[in-house]
């Protein structure tokens, strides 16, 4: 098998399939499928993924590999073939589904130039191109981007005088370490002890250590043990010893104790959810399980006992978290009970972090990974659970290349290993409790707290009602007297600001004027700290004007609620409080969330406020008292998911409320108490919000009734766009049945982002054979126009339709 079918990285229509090589001698035994090698392509070098070896090729004149990168694949068989069924299933190109496999440390480090194609020469450019070429028939990339030439360059490309190249940059440092090693053994080590004089001390005193011990220390802990560094020189020189720079594993976790825990004895109904689950496990058998149990009723106990299962079985589990709940409590729980089989991924840790534990994985060294949504592509070979905890949440959609939802790999992944996933949530996903009440997934419920708890009263307030009663604060009465109160009793206080919506923006008290980005269609946000307005969609900054544009009024200021604001308006009302904000203004720095709530949790702050990143995770004995200030914000994003998404957050943040001893109140903020998502979340009634909505979903004929598919356009030319579009909605209908729905053109509820005009057809179906080859028809088509500034891109399974 000489030949080797590579993936190339380029990722292009033209080029998403594998092309073939020809496997040098030298390489024979290394270069196998699951590898990355360099090859040469046209004129460059690139990177590939080998996928397959065969003995012949169609082809005559193949060219050589290059070398190899790895020694080792870093893609198992199991994650080729899942590679090719989610490239298939999200339209992605195959080589960026292989890198998003990887972590982040293993994809290509590239230097990317523009290099007139061979046979060109620079006279045969447009004459504003070629004093670029003047010295040189490439130049780097970053020279030319965003620069005016850009788009001329692209129209060069797409006639095929320059191309682009990609230049394989260095590779990832491992983290090493300098360590000391004996060179000989015991006896010899004592034999050359004895030739060592009297007076060198300190090597006398190294060469005994070694003999003793014959494992390397590392160079910096000498002094630790008593030994000289001085005495490493000489001995080396003489050959006794040799220090050498070894590779060492960053434990993010390192300096951290686990207190290990002991499997406890489960409830009844803790036993009749475990039972299903051990028997798939048990039989090899794949099902799909939805654990639906409130927050605190002891979901989690059943995932530890369940992987305990698995690991014993000589099998390996996959956990994924939010990321936002990646918290230290939810890894201690892990690692408390499996210690240093489990492997921890997040984006909290460094790059070089991340690949540590991905390695871990790899030379089998852990069984179990807990980590957020791109643990689930872990190279492990023999699982035997996958499960998804608070599975609702929306973060396991990936919104760029591949638009995975980890659910449907992990389901994908399991079928393949015949192993059971759980997906575990208080609120589950619509899709998923439909599915589970029609039997596809089989429904495990656990109906209480552990210790039978009650659930935190719930009271909502209508700050309407408020302002007609002249309270013009963004605190009701009532919660300003329950935080009083908790001041008072010494308790402690999560106030919760969802700042999902458009909050702190300016705008002129006078005439309503509101500042927009001078790119895009959307409002800027208000930055306290730098008192700056910022785009979030393009990085667009700019100053508050000090006047009004639009009336000349200087009563022009920031509106909305931010965290800082509220944080102002507490130091105002209570001043005695001690607060503790998180956002990202306060979390950026690695390691600072964690702090923030240790800090918390020590009792060095009454209050903690936050945006949603403090609704999960929590869990201190002495917060009573949960404040959402303002529960409606999400409600009106023009999102179909945007009830379902406000109840799931509202119940969410409820349960943070009385896990303890002490009796818990929630005070929830709203200026629409009647909408069906707050009312029913106050009651944290999940099973009447389920029948209200799907009547919602079944009326305007969205999931789980229909499932959808987008297509999204942008061309800086906003004619352009729409007719695009407008053909695009012409070709869809013609190929697809009369029971689809598809909508468009319209414009994107964000019409324009970068000066790019943005259009949407969003298609509504419920069995469409065609529909795959239809879009892969259309990215086809387009993909041609791309190099002239149009983007069409697909989403099977769209979460966010802004
Ligand atoms: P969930 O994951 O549903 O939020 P947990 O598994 O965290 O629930 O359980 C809530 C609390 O109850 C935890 O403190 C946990 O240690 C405890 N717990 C869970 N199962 C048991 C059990 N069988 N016996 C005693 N305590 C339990
Ligand atoms: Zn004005
Ligand atoms: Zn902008």
């Amino acid at each position: 098998m000489n030949v080797a079918s590579v993936i190339v990285d380029v990722p292009a229509k033209q080029t998403d399939k594998a092309f073939d090589y020809l496997i040098p001698d030298k390489w024979m035994d290394i270069i196998q499928p699951g590898i990355r090698v360099i090859v040469p392509f046209g004129p460059r070098k690139i990177q590939g993924f080998v996928i397959g070896l065969k003995l012949h090729s169609d082809f005559d004149k193949l060219k050589e590999i290059i070398e190899p990168i790895d020694l080792v694949p870093v893609l198992n068989k199991d994650l080729l073939e899942l590679g090719h069924w989610l490239t298939e299933s999200t339209l992605s190109f195959k080589i960026i589904t292989y890198q998003a496999m990887l972590p982040a440390a293993l994809k290509a480090k590239y230097e990317k130039k523009v290099s007139l194609a061979p046979g060109i020469n620079r006279e045969e450019l447009p004459e504003e191109l070629q004093p670029l070429f003047q010295n040189n028939r490439e130049l780097a990339w970053d020279l030319v981007l965003n620069s005016s030439l850009e788009r001329k360059l692209h129209k060069e490309a797409a006639a095929g005088k320059l191309e682009v190249i990609y230049e394989v940059k260095e590779r990832l440092h491992k983290k090493k370490l300098k360590y000391v090693l004996p060179l000989m053994s015991a006896e010899e080590l004592t034999m050359e002890l004895e030739q060592i004089p009297a007076r060198a001390g300190k090597q006398r005193e190294l060469v005994s250590y070694f003999i003793l011990n014959s494992a390397p220390i590392e160079y910096r802990k000498l002094h630790d043990l008593g030994l000289s560094a001085s005495a490493v020189k000489p001995l080396a020189a003489k050959g006794l010893i040799a220090e050498k720079d070894m590779e060492v594993y960053r434990d993010p976790y390192e300096n951290r104790e686990f207190k290990r825990t002991s499997p406890l004895s489960l409830t009844a109904a803790q036993k009749e959810a475990i039972e299903p689950i051990l028997d798939s496990i048990q039989n090899n058998l794949h099902k799909v399980f939805l654990l639906y149990g409130v927050t605190g009723s002891g979901k989690t106990e059943i995932y530890l006992q369940s992987i305990q299962d698995v690991i014993n079985r000589g099998k390996e589990a996959i956990v994924l978290v939010p990321e936002i709940s990646l918290t230290p409590q939810m890894v201690n729980r892990f690692k408390g009970r499996f210690g240093d089989l489990v492997a921890v991924m997040h984006s909290g840790l460094s790059a070089g972090e991340k690949y540590d534990e991905w390695r871990k994985i790899q030379r089998k060294e852990v069984k179990v990974v807990v980590g957020a949504r791109s643990a689930i592509f872990a190279p492990f070979e023999n699982l035997g659970i996958m499960i998804i905890d608070e599975e609702h949440e929306t973060s396991y959609k990936q919104e760029e290349m591949p638009r995975y939802h980890a659910r449907d790999v992990a389901i994908e992944r399991a079928v393949r290993s015949n192993c059971p996933v759980v997906l575990g949530s208080a609120t589950p996903a619509l899709e998923s409790f439909a599915r589970a009440k029609k039997g596809v997934y089989e429904l495990l419920t656990l109906p209480s707290r552990m210790n039978e708890q009650a659930l935190p009263a719930v009271e909502i307030i209508d700050m309407r009602e408020e302002l007609r009663g002249g309270n013009r604060s963004m605190f009701s009465r009532t919660l300003f007297e329950k935080l009083q109160e908790r001041l008072e009793k010494k308790q402690q206080t999560v106030l919760f600001l969802n700042k999902r919506g458009f909050s702190s923006f300016v705008m002129c008290r006078d005439c309503g004027y509101v500042v927009n980005c001078p790119n895009c269609d959307i409002s800027l946000t208000y930055h306290r700290v730098t008192e700056q307005m910022k785009c979030h969609y393009c990085g667009y900054e700019g100053r508050v004007p000090a006047a009004c544009p639009e009336c000349g009024s200087e009563h022009i200021r920031y509106f909305g609620t931010g965290t800082q604001k509220v944080e102002e308006e507490l130091g105002k009302i209570l001043p005695e409080a001690r607060v503790i904000r998180m956002d990202v203004d306060t979390t950026s720095r690695k390691g600072s969330h964690e702090r923030l709530l240790t800090d918390f949790q020590e009792g060095k702050a009454d209050i903690l406020l936050g945006t949603q990143m403090i609704a999960k995770g929590l869990d201190f004995p002495n917060i009573t008292l949960v404040g959402v200030l303002s529960a409606d914000t999400m409600l009106h994003l023009p999102d179909f998911r945007s009830s379902e998404k406000t109840f799931q957050l509202l119940t969410q943040v409820s349960g943070r409320a009385g896990r303890h001893e002490l009796p818990g109140e929630v005070v929830i903020q709203t200026y629409t108490p009647e909408h069906y998502s707050i009312e029913l979340s106050g009651k944290q009634d999940y099973d009447l919000f389920y029948n209200q909505e799907m009547m919602v979903r079944k009326i305007h004929k969205y999931p789980p009734f229909y499932y959808l598919s987008m297509i999204n356009i942008s061309h800086e030319q906003l004619m352009k766009a729409v007719s695009v579009t407008e053909k695009i909605v012409q070709y869809v209908r013609s190929r697809l049945s009369n029971e689809t729905v598809v909508l468009g053109p319209v414009a994107s509820p964000i019409p324009r982002i970068n000066n790019r005009y943005r259009y949407q057809c969003l298609i509504k179906y419920k069995r469409e054979p065609n529909l795959t080859v239809t879009l892969k028809n259309i990215l086809n088509q387009y993909q041609k126009e791309a190099a002239a500034g149009l983007q069409v891109s697909v989403d099977t399974n769209p979460y966010i339709l802004m």
